[in-house]
């Protein structure tokens, strides 16, 4: 008899039947986050028909343009997630403050953190865009989550993932046994299980920085990117490589299914923000997914994930992909920040020489 194709909600029951500590409500939850996944899905793809594309007039709290998706991606997600009775509380790129349950509603153990949409400057042009989330647990008797309640340390997510719309929409997932990927059928309106167990190869020759950053970049990082430039002739003896989407999900799935290595570090171009991307819901869910696909995720100085938030929309430098080109980096770190980089040892093939 035909045995019909794995779905993403067979996979998570599996998973729960096999999870020690038992976690109620969580199927449920992820059911919840994948119907949101679908609906922003459905929505981008219906592109410029809609109206919906372009600018929204408005700033979100760290001051950035919103475009009119970002916010309706957000509302997506809050009325989706909100009813269930399995959160606690939501914080969101796109909102200052936590989002508290609404009253008429039951409260539940998990705490959910997320970009609605990722990469929405590329929208208007077509190009692959995600959502992000990450699931914590509400400590303990808190049933009104403040800010201080969502300020864990990534490994203390319970559950991570993203959904990439592009070409075809997936959803990729971490429970905490490894990485999984699943497509979403149009036609049947699930995700199917099509990519189990992704790994990440620890060497690669392919990296990804924005290279306009490169005055402001760091001792170690100019370092790096020089020797990768450098090619067969240089120190690293091969060939690299470069890649550069500027979209975070997309550049993840990127490494996630061919390896490669990722940059945004801190760098020195507006000196009161340590980093581009936020730790709560861009960062953190991230390195979760890389380290689970035996990759590395670093903020070029150790463990991204071991990092204790100080801020709900901090920023932090993130490097990520094949575990030895990340150690690669955080060895030049140890060695070469402290002083300035200013003598390549291949002479005038140094192109980002500053
Ligand atoms: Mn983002
Ligand atoms: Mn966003």
């Amino acid at each position: 008899m035909l045995r019909p194709e794995k779905t993403l909600t067979e996979f998570i029951i599996d998973e729960q039947r096999r999870s020690p500590q038992g976690t109620d409500g969580f199927t449920a939850l992820l059911n919840d986050i994948r119907l949101a996944c679908k609906r922003i899905s459905y929505l981008i793809g219906k592109g410029a028909l809609t109206g919906n594309v372009g600018l929204a007039n408005s700033l979100n709290v760290q001051g950035e343009p919103q475009m009119k998706l970002d916010l309706m991606a957000n509302e997506i997600f809050l009325r989706t997630n909100e009813w269930g009775g399995y959160l606690a509380g939501m914080v969101s790129e796109e909102l200052e403050a936590p989002h508290q349950i609404p009253e008429q509603y039951p409260r539940g153990r998990y705490l959910l953190a997320f970009d609605p949409l990722d990469g929405s400057s590329n929208i208007d042009v077509n190009v692959s865009v995600g959502s992000i989330f990450s699931v914590l647990r509400c400590p303990e008797g808190v049933t009104a989550p403040t800010a201080a309640d969502f300020l864990q340390p990534g490994t203390q997510q319970v559950c991570a993932g993203y959904a990439i719309y592009g070409p075809s929409t997936m959803l990729v997932l971490t429970l905490g046994r490894g990485v999984h990927g699943f497509t979403l059928d149009r036609e049947i309106g699930e995700f199917i299980y099509t990519h189990p167990e992704l790994r990440i190869p620890n060497d690669t020759r392919e990296f990804a920085i924005n290279a306009s950053n490169a005055r402001f970049w760091e001792p170690a990082v100019k370092r790096y990117v020089d020797e990768c430039l450098a090619g067969e002739s240089g120190p690293r003896g091969k060939d690299f490589n470069m890649r550069w989407i500027a979209s975070l999900v997309a550049e993840t799935h990127r490494i996630l299914l061919r390896g490669g290595i990722f940059m945004y570090p801190r760098d020195t171009k507006e000196p009161t923000k340590a980093g581009r991307l936020r730790l709560l819901y861009e960062a953190n869910p991230i390195a979760f997914l890389i380290e689970q696909a035996g990759g590395r995720a670093s903020t070029g100085y150790g463990p991204l994930l071991a990092v204790t938030p100080h801020a709900l929309h901090q920023r932090i430098g993130l490097i990520f992909g094949a575990r030895h080109e990340v150690e690669v980096l955080e060895n030049y770190h140890q060695k070469y920040n402290d002083r300035e980089y200013e003598a390549p040892l291949f002479g005038a093939r140094g192109l980002f020489r500053a």
